[in-house]
C-alpha cells in the first residue's frame, strides 16, 4: 500500500499546510452552550429522569388515542380493542403499578450509579484541540486513499468542512449506530435465553408475555430482574461501548425508550417516523406477543438483523402460511378460499367475494 512517494509526502500535523480547523468554531444548532440542558438539572441526572418522562409522555399520547377511538387511528389497530380485556392475563391497573415500581428501582439505581464527572466539562471542552486530532486522521487518510497530489487539492478545498462535519455529525452518528448495535446484541441474546431456558421463562420473562395484546405503557411491564438486566445493564453497556457524552446518552436513552413504547402501541401507523424508519416496529414485535410467534422475532429494540442472522424472523405472511394447513377445516375464511390481510381481516377482494357468496346463498 505505502510507497516511498506517499511516505515522503506524508505531512506531520505540525507542518501540514491545510487550514483544517477554522476559528472561530462554527457550532451546529444542537450545541447549547449552557451548564445543563434543563436549568438547575445536571445532564447526568437528566439521563436518568429523561427516559422516565419520555416513557409516560409517549404512552400518554397512545393511551389518549386508545381512549378516544377515533376512526382515523382505529383503521391502523392491530387487534380489536376488546381483546385487551379478553386475551390479556393482567389488568391495565396491575401493569401500571408494576411499571412504576420497576421505574422507581431503575431511577434509584441510576442516580446511585451516577457518573461522578461534571457533564458541563464536556460541553465546554476544548473543541478546537479535539478537532485538530480529527484533522490529523483525515489528512493521513486522504494521503493514503487519494495520493499526495489529489489529497492536497482535496484538503485545501474541503478539509475544514470535512473536519467540522466529522466532529459534529459523522462520528456522533457512528456512536449512535454503535450503541444501537450493542444494545440490540445484548437484548437479543438475553431475550432469546429467557425463552429457551424454561426456568427463566416461567419465573421471569413470562410476566411480559401476559400481554397478548400489547399497549403502549405495557412496554416495560416486566419482571424487575428482566428490567434491570435488559434495560439498565443494556443502557450502561451501549453507552460505554460507544463512548458517548452525557448529552448523547440522554438522547440515546430517550429515543430507545420512545421506540420501545412505540413497539407496543398496538397500532401499525404508516406515518409514524419510528415505524417507517425501522422494520423492527409495532407490527413486527406484536407477532412475538402471539401464540404462533412467541418463538420468533426476539430482536429488539432497533433492528431485525439478529433475527435474520439467527433464522428467528417471522413475517405476517410466513405466519399465515404456516397456520393455514392446521386451520384448513375449521377456518371458514380458508374453507371459502378467502384471503386475509395478515391481521385476520378480509382483504378488499375477499370482502367482495364473501358478499357474492352470501348473495348466491340467499338466491
Ligand atoms: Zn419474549
Ligand atoms: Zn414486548
Amino acid at each position: 500500500m505505502f510507497n516511498s512517494t506517499v511516505l515522503s509526502a506524508w505531512p506531520t500535523w505540525s507542518s501540514h499546510p491545510y487550514d483544517m480547523v477554522r476559528q472561530p468554531i462554527q457550532y451546529p444548532f444542537y450545541h447549547i452552550a449552557k451548564d445543563s440542558l434543563v436549568p438547575g438539572l445536571p445532564d447526568n441526572v437528566l439521563a436518568v429522569l429523561g427516559p422516565f418522562l419520555i416513557y409516560w409522555a409517549v404512552s400518554g399520547i397512545f393511551a389518549l388515542i386508545d381512549h378516544v377511538q377515533m376512526p382515523f387511528f382505529e383503521q391502523y389497530r392491530i387487534h380489536e380493542p376488546e381483546e385487551v380485556k379478553s386475551r390479556n392475563r393482567v389488568t391495565p391497573g396491575q401493569v401500571f403499578r408494576m411499571v412504576l415500581l420497576q421505574q422507581a428501582v431503575q431511577t434509584v439505581l441510576g442516580l446511585w450509579w451516577l457518573d461522578e464527572s461534571d457533564p458541563a466539562e464536556q460541553t465546554f471542552r476544548d473543541h478546537a484541540a479535539d478537532m485538530n486530532g480529527y484533522a490529523r486522521v483525515i489528512v493521513r487518510a486522504a494521503f493514503v486513499l487519494l495520493g499526495p497530489k489529489t489529497a492536497t487539492r482535496f484538503l485545501t478545498t474541503y478539509g475544514a468542512e470535512l473536519t467540522s462535519w466529522a466532529y459534529w455529525w459523522g462520528v456522533p452518528m457512528l456512536q449512535f449506530f454503535c450503541a444501537a448495535v450493542v444494545m440490540d446484541a445484548w437484548q437479543y441474546m438475553l431475550h432469546r435465553s429467557f425463552h429457551q431456558n424454561k426456568f427463566l421463562y416461567k419465573h421471569v420473562h413470562s410476566v411480559h408475555h401476559r400481554l397478548y395484546v400489547p399497549y403502549a405503557y405495557g412496554a416495560l411491564y416486566n419482571h424487575p430482574l428482566e428490567g434491570f438486566l435488559l434495560d439498565t445493564i443494556g443502557a450502561v453497556l451501549s453507552e460505554s461501548a460507544a463512548r458517548m457524552s452525557t448529552r448523547q446518552a440522554v438522547l440515546f436513552f430517550c429515543i430507545s425508550t420512545a421506540k420501545t413504547v412505540d413497539d407496543h402501541c398496538g397500532l401499525k401507523l404508516p406515518f409514524d417516523p419510528l415505524q417507517r424508519l425501522f422494520n423492527n416496529n409495532s407490527d413486527y414485535h406484536d407477532i412475538h406477543h402471539q401464540f404462533f410467534g412467541i418463538s420468533s422475532n426476539f430482536a429488539q429494540p432497533f433492528f431485525i438483523s439478529w433475527d435474520v442472522i439467527c433464522g428467528t424472523r417471522l413475517t405476517r405472511e410466513a405466519a399465515a402460511a404456516r397456520r393455514k394447513p392446521r386451520t384448513d377445516l375449521r377456518d371458514p375464511l380458508i374453507k371459502a378460499g378467502l384471503e386475509t390481510n395478515g391481521h385476520g381481516n378480509l382483504t378488499e377482494q375477499a370482502s367482495k367475494e364473501q358478499a357474492q357468496l352470501k348473495q348466491a346463498k340467499e338466491e
